[in-house]
């Protein structure tokens, strides 16, 4: 299946995707420091990233549960460093393909699947928890690997892919953890 679905996410526009054993991620609580941090503006402002996704320990070993995982990147070129509407427009971009990929386990009856993309949910263009309402749609809601404290400039070259994709380009990683 974990083959399948690598085939999936480039069909679907990943620039690469590899397959780890996750046993062999590196996680590190030090990424919830930098989420409290908050230089994306997201921390306490979406129920899909710190603090209400949940402690990092905890996300930490969930993630051991799994067995084998899809990491796949998605690349956006750039005018320039300072094109921050090309930079959502490429996250944009890759959140549709995270959800597909999700469409693709469900219909593949691997409902089990643990999907994290990158930076905080954007399924909703404004979080509930901005709004004051519940997560509308909490059976979709995507957390990040950061949030689950995955190292992912680690990840990257055991996925067999870089980490950084050149000048005047945004790099976005996600990964499907399987059972
Ligand atoms: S699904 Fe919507 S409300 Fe729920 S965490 Fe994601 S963006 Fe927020």
């Amino acid at each position: 299946m974990i083959e399948k679905l690598k085939d999936k996410a480039m069909e679907l526009g990943a620039f690469k995707a590899g397959i780890v054993k996750a046993s062999e991620i590196k996680t590190d609580a030090c990424f919830r420091k930098m989420c409290a941090d908050n230089m994306c503006g997201n921390y306490g402002r979406s129920y899909m990233c710190p603090p209400d996704i949940g402690p990092i320990e905890e996300l930490m070993e969930k993630i051991k549960t799994f067995d084998r995982v899809l990491v796949y990147q998605t690349v956006g070129e750039l005018e320039d460093s300072y094109d921050f509407e090309g930079m959502m427009e490429a996250g944009e971009r890759h959140n549709k393909l995270a959800q597909k990929l999700w469409d693709f386990t469900d219909e593949s009856g691997c409902t089990e699947a643990l999907h994290l993309g990158a930076g905080g949910c954007r399924l909703c263009s404004v979080c509930g928890k901005k709004t004051g309402d519940p997560c509308r749609f909490p059976a979709r809601a995507m957390g990040s690997l950061e949030a689950y404290g995955v190292n992912v400039s680690e990840l990257a070259p055991q996925a067999g892919m870089k980490y950084i994709n050149g000048q005047n380009t945004v790099t976005y990683f996600g990964a499907v953890f399987m059972k």
